[in-house]
Order: structure tokens, then sequence, then C-alpha cells
């Protein structure tokens, strides 16, 4: 194969928001750029496929957990809500990613939505929550929002890292799907390469710089397969419920999620409104054992509960498996009785909790254990940079703090290549 003889500056392993915006910074300055996914371009929510692919999971006790192994990662399947990272969580580590949230708040389109793009379910939420005196504040969101009109979100409207790894394939990166990268080839103490199943085959690929992109689970388990074995021990994944009732005199079904909500920082917790798509509705409804709610996804209106759970289970040989602890499940009850009160105080009847599931795997290559604070490993030349390296607890949609770990990241590559001429 012709990339095997390349010597490529870098290689970057999944196109998830951390692997795209890599790509993408490193190869607008001209560096040789190798892009490997296991996935392929893929912008369906197919749940067949989705089990088949490993991309919707059970980690134990009946619990689900969804990431995306497509070109773009999970953020082709996101909500598209925006928080900052916590400045506090980070600067013990010496990182302050402050600059790199600002330079992405100017490239992306982040913003809460104009009040007429917010539907009649977050709207009717936000007012009973704003009465019962919560600080129920509208959220930021990844959406172009002149894109839209009152009741149409086309998909194209919400960005997602697909347009970063486009940005990057125009500036000369290469991206090869359907590659699986294996393992980390190592030469004594530096990474040299990778092992990867591309289109079926089995090749050995070298890059002066390795950075592993490949997700919350996907890193752990390359690093595990490299010999890194604190990988995957413990992580979290910010499970969540969805408490869902029945309101007269909505039209509901059809909107944005998660335009508005409010944290409860002390407490591990988040609450948003949230309206599933209809599939995905369908599927909660039959999991909760309610088919006769199939059918009532318009009359359906619900919040979600968030909970920052604590570092736990593992990840071994592709195997995830987690029990929650008593502390998690006492948030989610806390939770899921606040989201009762608002509801129940916006008119929905026959309130019930959809089974948990979760969607931020991360905290399995984490700073200060398996990676420096410049997101190294202990092998020369290989970085890691997604969920993974998140050093604790989270409880927060990721994508922006991985965004301004990748900007920060790519600085620091380039600023060693230019040392290394
Ligand atoms: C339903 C849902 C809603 C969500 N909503 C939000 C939201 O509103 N806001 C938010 O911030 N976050 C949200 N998230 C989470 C967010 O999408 C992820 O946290 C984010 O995409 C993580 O980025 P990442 O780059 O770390 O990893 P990922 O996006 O998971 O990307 C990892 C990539 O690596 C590839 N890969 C894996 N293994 C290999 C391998 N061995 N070789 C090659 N490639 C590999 C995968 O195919 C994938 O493309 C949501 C997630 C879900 C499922």
């Amino acid at each position: 194969m012709r990339f095997e003889k390349e010597n490529w500056d870098v290689i970057i392993v999944g196109t998830g928001p951390a692997g795209a915006c890599l790509a993408r910074e490193i190869s607008k300055q001209h560096k040789k750029v190798l892009l490997l996914e296991k996935g392929q371009a893929d912008l369906s929510i197919n749940i067949p496929r989705m089990l088949k692919n490993n991309e919707m999971m059970f980690i134990g006790n009946g619990k689900t957990l969804v990431r995306g192994i497509r070109s773009g990662g999970t953020s082709v399947l996101y909500y598209g809500t925006a928080y900052d990272p916590p400045e506090e969580l980070f600067s013990k580590f010496g990182i302050d990613l402050a600059s790199e949230v600002e330079e992405l708040r100017r490239e992306l389109p982040l913003a809460p939505l104009k009040d007429e793009l917010i539907g009649p379910a977050a709207q009717k939420i936000r007012e009973s929550a704003v009465s019962l005196g919560y600080a129920w504040e509208k959220l930021d969101k990844f959406i172009y929002q002149d894109m839209c009109t009152p009741g149409y979100f086309p998909f194209d409207a919400q960005w997602n890292a697909t347009r970063y790894v486009n940005d990057a394939i125009n500036s000369g990166a290469v991206l090869l799907t359907n590659s699986e990268v294996t393992k980390v080839i190592v030469n004594g103490k530096q990474a040299v390469g990778v092992e990867a199943i591309v289109q079926g085959e089995r090749h050995k690929l070298f890059a002066s710089q390795i950075v592993l992109s490949a997700g919350g689970l996907g890193t752990a388990q390359i690093l595990q397969a490299s010999k890194i074995n604190k990988a995957g021990e413990g992580f979290f994944c910010d499970p969540i419920t969805i408490v869902q009732g029945l309101a007269e005199g909505i039209e509901a079904g059809n909107e944005i999620p998660m335009a508005a909500g409010m944290m409860f920082k002390n407490e591990g917790f988040i609450l948003t409104d949230l309206t599933l798509p209809k599939l995905v509705y369908q599927l909660f409804s039959f999991q909760a054992l309610r088919p006769h709610r199939v059918w009532q996804h318009r009359r359906t209106i619900g919040i979600m509960v968030k909970v920052r759970d604590g570092i736990g289970g593992s990840i071994k040989r592709g195997k995830v498996h987690k029990v929650f602890s008593e502390a998690d499940k006492l948030k989610m009850q806390q939770g899921e009785s606040k989201a009762r009160e608002i509801l129940q105080h916006a008119g929905a009847k026959r309130l019930y909790s959809t089974v948990w599931t979760s969607a931020h795997p991360g905290g399995t290559a984490r700073i200060g254990e398996v990676v420096d604070p410049n997101l190294k490993s202990e092998y020369d030349n290989l970085y890691v940079c997604d969920c993974s390296v998140i050093p604790t607890e989270w409880g927060l949609p990721p994508t922006l703090a991985v965004l301004a770990l990748a900007k920060r990241l790519a600085k620091h590559l380039l600023l060693r290549s230019y040392h290394r001429r």
C-alpha cells in the first residue's frame, strides 16, 4: 500500500471532535497528516446497525452506552450542546484552555437558541422551572441558526466533526476509513507507528508523532494492546435517564433538544429539556416496558437527568463493564425528583423514567496518571487526545472541552516539530 511507504508527520487515530480538530489544525500548517478511522462515512441512525457495530452496547445490569464508530465520531449522533470546560479541573495540572475556548467560540456557531427556535416542549418546561424558582437558563448550542426556521432543523444545521475532517482533507490530510488501529509500534521508549487493519488488510504505518483520539473506549483498548495497562482502569460515562410525561394541548416531538437547563453542581447532576428523536423515543418506551407509549411522541415532554458518576468499572479486551455506586444512584434519584416536580408543575401526567443509558465514556487515560499535562504517554512521540484524558469524574457535555484540548495539543506538536528541524 502506498501509504505504508510514507513517513507521516502525524498519524491521528479517530475522527471524532478531538481527532478531526487536531487534523485540521496540523494539516493547515502543511504537515503530512494521516487520519485513520475505524468506521465509515455514515450520518444515519439505524439502531440494528448501531448494535451490530458496537455503537450501542450493554455495560451491566441492563444499562447501555452509546458512541459513534464512523467518520466524525460520536458528534454525528450528539445533541449539539456546549459547556465550557471547568477551569478548576484543568488548572490543577497547569492547563489553561481559556484562549482555545475563545478561538473555538469565534470559529463555531456557538450560541443559545433564538427564542423562536425553542420548541413547545422546551418552552413549557422552561416556564415551569422558572416559575418554581429554578435558574433554568438557555444553553449554548453548536447550531447554524440561520439554516433553521421554527419547526425546521436540517441535520446539516448542527455542527459536527465531519466539517473539520473535510477542512483537514482540503488542507492535504489523507483520511482512510474502515481502518482500525490495533496497537502502537514501539522501538525502545519511542512510538514509531501503528498497526492497523486497513480495509480488511493488516498494515504497518509510520510517523514522527502519533495521536490516539479513538474516544473514551477505543483509545484505552489501543493503549492496553500497546502495553500501557493502566489505561481503562476505571472510567466515567455520565449516565442519564429521561423523565417523560404526557402533556395536553401540545404539538411536541420535533424540536431541538437541550435548549435550556440547570446545573446542580454540588448535588452532581444537570437537568435539561430533552425531546428524543422519534426512533430513539420508541426504543426507550419499549425498554422501559411501556409499549403503549410508542405512539405518544407528539404529546410527550421530557427532562434529562445527567449524573456525574464516580470513576469505576473497567475496559478490558474491548469489554466495557460498570456497576454504578450507591452515591451515583442517589444523585440520579435526587435529579429525577426535581425533574418530576418541574414536569408535574407543567401539567405533564403519567410520568416515568427511561432505563439508564450513557453517552460520554471518558477518563480512561487520565492526565496525571496515564498521560502528562502535555497529553504525552510514557512513550515518546505518543499522545492521547479525546475524552479519555479528562482527569476526573465529569458530568458535562464534553465536546467543547475535547476540542479545546485538541487545539492546545496541536500547538504543542507544531512547536515540537519546528524545534526538531
Ligand atoms: C446521543 C448523544 C448525545 C450527545 N450529546 C452531546 C452534547 O449535546 N454535547 C456534547 O458536548 N457532547 C455530547 N455527546 C458526547 C460527544 O458526542 C462525545 O463526547 C464526543 O464526540 C467525544 O469526542 P472524542 O473525539 O473524544 O471521541 P469520539 O467522538 O467518540 O470519536 C472517536 C473516534 O475514534 C474512532 N475509533 C475508535 N476506535 C478506533 C480504532 N481502533 N482505530 C481507528 N479509529 C477508531 C471512532 O470510530 C470515532 O470516530 C453526546 C453523545 C451521544 C451518544
